[in-house]
């Protein structure tokens, strides 16, 4: 009798949080798995470090989590790091205008059937219900539209809620931001209502929520990890790849081996000919405060009509974070501190002087631009090579670039390199396979043709 074939191991090329979700999935699949990071940690984009001139650990972005983003929740149970989170008890978000110091707090209520916007308390100051389902508007709107193109930039509603809204969902201004993608997005949170608009932010730092107890996970499941592999070329046979090269050393491909792509955009676009994806960009700014937050200070304010846009309480630091930040990226670290910290006083009642040590963190690369011209270009994550499948934010999830989209790719790539169905990786996700995106039914029969 023949032995059964074997099902081959995975190797998954970057430890960003979607090559960390595709092996994480896999390794709890029984498969054998290698992960391979070029830099000496796991996180990308998404990770903290202890920073030497604050004297203290910082995130390298305030990542904000919402109770809707049932992937990335199911990525961290899945890790058991379900339990590392904070925030408010329900969906609060305050809000203050700069310049005016005016204070509100939006406030969904918990079911689907949205009576908030009805109440004077509830909803943004100065708008009226009917502001509010102006919106559905975005539900039709068409693939090439804008969303200051589909809602009123003049109205007290665009720039107090949908515009801070889409700028930190999509990294993207409203005036280029894609209508059909912020739509996605507030169909999945707001439209659920307040159980699924509940903030979570990590208690510790991003690296203890999302990276560390991945990797404990994936050695304690026996998969092999290798930092400082830099993945420099993939070499193809017929029809698949044959074989990965790296810096010092390099991987025969078993027949049943399969590889995963996990890297950035741009990166991918070099490994793999012919493969279109988003090349423009889109920056954001943090600032950190090494400070000591009020007591009973809320985990983060929203600001309108001012420099900073969120600011976010952490651990004896206050943590400002601007999007879309074109205007801000070419500017002095001092100049900012200082145009910041005016926010973040007014906003925690602090003083003003003297302005707290301060590290400026510029990513000018931090996610592709949201534009509906960017989005065409997102790739499928089946490629025309039969055991190559790509994942990461920039791939076609629906989504914009964000952790939950990140993870979304890492699962469903999971479940094409294993040839289960998604549910099988996603468990109870699987409930949702239209957002999340079926990769048997909708990628693998858009599988494109060999170049
Ligand atoms: C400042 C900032 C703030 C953000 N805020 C939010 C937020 O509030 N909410 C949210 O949901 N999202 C947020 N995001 C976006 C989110 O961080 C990303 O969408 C997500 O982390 C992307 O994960 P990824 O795995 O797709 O890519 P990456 O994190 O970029 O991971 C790719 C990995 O591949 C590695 N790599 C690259 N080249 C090679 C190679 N040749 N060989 C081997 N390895 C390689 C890289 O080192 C990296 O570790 C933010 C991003 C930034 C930068």
């Amino acid at each position: 009798m023949n032995a059964p074939a074997s099902p081959g191991r995975v190797h998954v090329v970057g430890a960003g949080v979607a090559g960390l979700a595709a092996a994480v999935a896999l390794a709890d699949m029984g498969r054998s798995v290698t992960l391979y990071e070029s830099a000496p940690q796991a996180g990308g984009r998404c990770r903290s470090y202890f920073d030497a001139e604050l004297g203290c650990r910082v995130d390298n972005g305030n990542h904000l989590l919402l109770t809707g983003n049932r992937a990335a929740l199911q990525y961290v149970d899945r890790i058991g790091a379900g339990n590392s989170f904070e925030g408010p008890s329900e969906a609060l978000f305050p809000f203050i205008h700069a310049a005016t110091g005016e204070r509100w707090t939006l406030r969904p209520n918990i079911g689907a059937l949205p009576w908030w916007v009805l109440s004077a308390a509830r909803r943004v100051p100065q708008t009226r219900a009917g502001d509010y389902f102006a919106a559905l508007a975005l539900r039709r709107a068409d693939p090439s539209a804008t969303i200051a193109s589909v809602l009123d930039p003049r109205q007290n509603l665009f720039w107090r809620l949908w515009e801070p809204l889409a700028v930190a969902a999509l990294n993207t201004g409203a005036d280029q931001g894609s209508a059909a993608l912020f739509w996605r997005i507030l169909a999945e949170t707001l439209g659920r209502g307040g159980a699924a608009c509940r903030p979570l932010l990590p208690r510790v730092g991003l690296s203890e929520s999302f990276v560390e107890p991945a990797l404990n996970r994936l050695r304690a499941c026996g998969a092999e990890i290798r930092f400082g592999a830099r993945l420099r070329v993939l070499a193809f046979g017929p029809g698949a790849v044959s074989q990965l090269v790296f810096d010092a050393a390099s991987s025969e491909l078993g027949a049943a081996d399969k590889v995963i792509l996990a890297v950035p955009a741009a990166i991918a676009a070099r490994l793999v000919p012919g493969l279109t994806v988003p090349d423009r960009h889109s920056p954001i700014v943090n600032a950190h405060f090494r400070c000591t937050p009020p007591a009973g200070a809320p985990f983060f304010v929203g600001v309108v009509g001012g420099a900073a846009e969120w600011i976010f309480r952490k651990r004896g630091v206050l943590s400002v974070t601007v999007s879309a930040a074109d205007r801000f990226v070419e500017c002095d670290a001092s100049q900012l501190r200082d145009l910041f910290w005016r926010d973040t006083a007014v906003a925690y009642g602090l003083p003003a002087q003297p302005v707290p040590p301060a590290r400026i963190v510029k990513e000018r690369r931090a996610t592709f631009l949201a534009s509906p011209e960017q989005l065409k270009r997102r790739p499928q994550q089946v490629t025309a090579w039969r055991n190559l499948l790509l994942a990461g934010d920039y791939v076609d999830t629906g989504l914009p670039a964000t952790i939950e989209g990140a993870i979304r790719s890492g699962f469903a790539a999971a479940a094409l390199a294993a040839g289960h169905p998604l549910q099988a990786v996603t468990g109870s996700l699987s409930g949702n396979r239209d957002s999340l995106g079926s990769p048997t039914e909708n990628q693998q029969e858009r599988r494109p043709a060999l170049p």
